[in-house]
């Protein structure tokens, strides 16, 4: 029996080493190209089978099981932020302008731990797919992954993500048995008014006045359109218009983004702001442009993985420190693209308080290096259960 705790607490100094140097070193969507050199490298040094250039920056690591077992597949992201870092760290970004904000660096840390355990010790049962995703950020690098043929050159009979949770304790992790993080769509729509002085609006459409109609009605939706027992979110995020005091424009852009875990929840704020916005600047004497894209769907946990997975986060961390009663995120993940073509299990892990804006995203968040035992112990157990060992 190997004595787990020990194995990653020995290995525990080069994780650190690594995740400093991939925090150094972040890289945007798709130009992941000094990560990937990076894992390429250490897995072969594993002894894993090594296949880079997935999706452009993505690399996958194969470790075969024994005998016809199952294959699991096991994912991280790799990508970082366009944002300036503010923390002071020693190992502070090298890379002006690009930040991991949101801890892909201790994600990438943690599955290069399990691979290097998993090849040390031997996989059991499962064939190990460790999935490094470029581009989750925004560009939807899992759904690239998924295009490339992920599952067909690599088949797994499940898949599993992980992310980072400022706010849950570090040695703590939260599960969910169905929905975890909302479905993200973004829109726009370009009001035409007729521009006019602005003391004498009369002679004009004030696209202005109409925009704030608009706000307000699409506001109704998640309030009276949407049941009362679904979560839905629409956030107007940006409204342009305008140049001085006494002339009211032509045009006003308005944009936003909008969240949900159901499809049919999804398709109704569709459809109704569009029809809103229709009708309301008809009624005015304007047109609208209105134009909507669905972005990321919602990440749901199927029921038996989710079971698995808190088997293995219970191992991990132990009971009381395993979450199942959370609220899920309005949030939005791409790995909800592996999701639609497997079963599988997204858990969080425990990053520490939020004090002093160490929010993801913020300039000021910093992957916390005491999670990466709890991370790396959770995906080993992981494997372990999968492969029936
Ligand atoms: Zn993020
Ligand atoms: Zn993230």
């Amino acid at each position: 029996m190997i004595d787990l705790p020990a194995r990653i607490a020995a290995i525990l100094p080069d994780l650190t080493a690594w995740r400093h140097t991939l925090h150094a070193h972040p890289e945007l969507a798709y130009e992941e190209h000094r990560t990937a050199a990076f894992v390429a490298e250490r897995l072969r040094g594993f002894g894993l089978e090594v296949h880079t250039g997935i999706a452009g920056t993505g690399v996958v690591g194969v470790l075969k099981g024994t005998g016809n077992g199952p294959a699991i597949g096991l994912r991280c992201d790799m990508d970082a932020l366009p944002i300036t870092e503010a923390t002071g760290l020693p190992y502070a970004s090298t890379h002006a302008g690009r930040m991991h904000a949101c801890g892909h660096d201790g994600h990438t840390t943690m599955l290069l731990g399990a691979a290097r355990i998993l090849a040390e010790t031997g996989p059991g049962g499962a064939t190990c797919v460790f999935i490094f995703q470029p581009a989750e950020e925004n560009e939807g690098g899992a759904r690239t992954m998924v295009a490339d043929g992920l599952f067909d050159t690599f088949p797994v009979d499940a898949v599993y993500g992980m992310h980072n949770w400022p706010g849950l304790p570090v040695g703590h992790m939260a599960v969910h048995g169905g929905p975890v993080m909302a479905a993200f769509d973004t829109f726009e729509a370009i009001v035409e008014g007729k521009g006019s002085h602005g003391a004498m609006p009369h002679q004009g459409i004030d696209p202005i006045a109409i925009s704030a109609q608009l706000v307000n009605a699409w506001q109704t939706i998640v309030s009276r359109a949407v049941s009362p027992t679904e979560a839905a979110v629409v956030s107007v995020t940006q409204i342009h218009a305008g140049d001085t005091w006494n002339v009211i424009p032509d045009q006003v852009v308005l944009r936003g983004t909008t969240r949900c875990f159901l499809p049919a929840v999804r398709d109704l704020i569709e459809a109704q702001m569009a029809t809103r916005a229709d009708l309301i600047c008809r009624a005015f004497g304007a047109t609208c442009r209105f134009s909507y894209t669905r972005r990321y769907p919602a990440t749901l946990n199927t029921p038996a993985e989710a079971e698995t997975a808190k088997a293995a986060a219970v191992a991990a961390v132990g009971t009381e420190a395993v979450a199942t009663d959370l609220a899920p995120s309005m949030g939005a993940e791409d790995f909800a693209f592996m999701l639609e073509q497997r079963p599988g299990a997204y858990v969080w892990l425990g990053n520490g308080p939020v004090e002093d804006g160490r929010h993801l995203h913020s300039a000021r968040y910093d992957f916390n290096d005491a999670a990466l035992p709890h991370g790396v112990r959770y995906l080993v157990e992981l494997a372990r259960r999968a492969g029936g060992s």
